[in-house]
């Protein structure tokens, strides 16, 4: 027997739809590259998404094809996602800071046939043009005067937004993001209407985003990156406000923020980092969010701390491309009130504890199946499992899980009685010194507490003795001259003895990844004749 309820599928046309009928007039405010200024609301974005539809029909788009963008932050941005769904196809959003090749395994594999930018990408197209032969139509979402690019509006304008959106089922596909591949070829994770949907429904959560018809929300994090850490989706359920910025330059960061009413920000460490730069630079004030989320890596806890000295909730962040992204999300815990501040920043320095809908258990990593109990203290491969989890690459032959349908993240954590997440490593960077695991985590986030240290690396070096030990790379801020021996003497308190480093190497600037992160692959190569004794 079936229940006797309604079919209501889960697809993202929903989304738009009650966006624009029940906030229509919220408005999506958008800082330009050039400085210009443009504003629309959620009845505007579901209107030019329509118009989109109509105009991917003419071009002969249907169900299922893949259509890219290569841009950054901004309306015209959001009008594609919701039309590219909208016509049953799948939005593969591009990271442009992708080296070459990697630009050109990805189009060619998710076999792209639009190709949506921004001008500031136009030398990007150029010199892949002719490694893109899937590619049928090329549209400039902000040409400048003079160019022969098709004009985003242009092309949309050519049609009236009467339309209907495509049907879809509710596991249809509706976004393709591949993760940057620190080894190997980078792997699509091909969310579906549904995914997306619980995962915008588990976002918008007091204990996750905290979404409301008040609030606006600045997303720095970029929409390549994660699919904005689903944001864009997560907002059209309590019509938040957008405001967002083609450039990541802190004083317009600022300058929105204070001018706009802005509540809510997210964005990896460097973006806030940056912000307390310019903020200490020029005297202003560091402006006041009500909640700013913090993801992609570990948020150090001198961050955490001035952030919420001055009055803005962290929300610290785990996830990762393969789980939508949303893993584990920090929100006070129910004896919230009775800790100190010192032990309120020692939760919110971890990870966060799963929204309904994810699952969690951390693994031995000497034999990656037995479990671990969650008692704060034992360390594991981190696996997870959940309707926003991928099961199998985008044309892979085989899933991605194991027997028990968990996924295994490549990260290090332990579990904590109640439920919070501590993220100690990668599986790949956890040092192994004579039998036993260092974090070279939470090495490096004792040296970046180092008054005259720019950014940390820990690496384990092979050791005749030792197996590995922990080298910690540095740059120096500009103007120190500190020394080796004074960031031990300041790691002493912080770490295990035997986890000091065997040595400290101050180099010019650390290799990073495409999004940003340290990348210990590129380090490791660098220093791949380095010894100790
Ligand atoms: P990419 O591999 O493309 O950089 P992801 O954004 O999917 O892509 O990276 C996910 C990884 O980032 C996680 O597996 C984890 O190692 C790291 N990460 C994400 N959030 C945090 C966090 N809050 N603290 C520490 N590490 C994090």
């Amino acid at each position: 027997m079936l229940g006797a309820m309604q079919d209501w599928d889960l697809v993202v046309h929903h989304l738009i739809d009650h966006a624009a009928r029940e906030h229509g007039a919220r408005e999506h405010v958008t800082h330009w590259a050039d400085g210009s200024e443009t504003r629309t609301d959620w009845a505007g974005i579901r209107r030019d998404a329509l118009k989109m539809t109509q105009a991917l029909r003419a071009a002969g788009i249907a169900k299922g094809d893949r259509i890219a963008t290569l841009a950054m932050n901004h309306s015209r941005h959001l009008v594609s996602w919701y039309g590219a769904t909208g016509v049953g196809g799948v939005l593969h959003t591009i990271n442009p800071r992708l080296f070459d090749d990697q630009l050109e395994y990805i189009v060619n594999h998710a076999e792209d046939r639009v190709m949506l930018y921004d001008a500031a990408f136009q030398p990007i197209i150029d010199k892949m043009r002719k490694s893109w032969p899937t590619v049928e139509h090329y549209i400039c979402f902000d040409p400048p005067a003079g160019s022969d690019a098709i004009a985003f509006e242009d092309w949309i304008d050519a049609h009236d937004g009467k339309a209907e959106w495509a049907e879809v089922d509710e596991r249809d596909p509706c976004m393709l993001c591949y993760t940057s591949g620190t080894t190997g070829n980078p792997k699509g994770v091909l969310y579906e209407h549904r995914s997306t949907m619980l995962h915008a429904w588990a976002g918008i959560q007091p204990s996750g985003f905290d979404f409301d018809a008040q609030s606006v929300m600045l997303p720095v994090v970029p929409m390549f990156h994660a699919a904005s850490w689903g944001l864009p989706w997560a907002g059209a359920m309590t019509g938040v406000k957008f405001v967002y910025s083609a450039v990541n330059d802190p004083q317009v960061l600022c300058d929105l923020i204070e001018n706009e009413g802005v509540t809510h920000s997210a964005g990896v460490p460097t973006v806030w980092l940056a912000m307390f730069q310019h903020v200490d630079e020029t005297g202003r004030e560091l402006p006041k969010l009500k909640q700013a989320i913090i993801g992609g890596s570990a948020a150090p806890r001198f961050m955490i701390e001035r952030l919420t000295k001055n009055g803005t909730r962290v929300a610290h962040a785990w996830g990762m491309t393969e789980t939508s992204p949303i893993g584990t999300v920090g929100s006070p815990t129910c004896d919230w009130n009775d800790k100190s501040f010192v032990e309120q920043v020692d939760v919110i320095q971890m990870q966060g504890r799963p929204p309904f809908g994810v699952e969690l258990r951390t693994v031995s990593l000497d034999d990656m199946t037995s479990e671990l109990p969650r008692d704060g203290a034992s360390s594991g491969a981190l696996q997870i499992r959940g309707p926003w989890v991928v099961k199998r690459y985008f044309k892979a032959e085989q899933d991605a899980i194991n027997a028990d349908g968990w996924f295994d993240t490549g990260d290090v954590g332990i579990i904590h009685p109640d439920g919070t997440l501590q993220l100690t490593d990668r599986t790949k960077d956890v040092i192994k010194s004579g039998g036993e695991w260092i974090s070279s985590v939470e090495l490096e986030n004792a040296a970046v507490g180092h008054p005259a240290v720019a950014e940390a690396a820990a690496v384990g070096m092979p050791h005749p003795k030792w197996d590995e030990r922990p080298v910690l790379f540095v740059v120096r801020k500009s103007g120190s001259d500190v020394t080796g021996g004074e960031i031990i003497e300041h790691l002493k308190p912080l770490v295990a003895k035997w986890w000091l480093p065997d040595a400290v190497e101050f180099v010019d600037e650390i290799p990073h990844t495409a999004t940003g992160k340290i990348s210990k692959k590129d380090l490791r190569e660098q220093f791949s004749d380095y010894r100790l004794e």
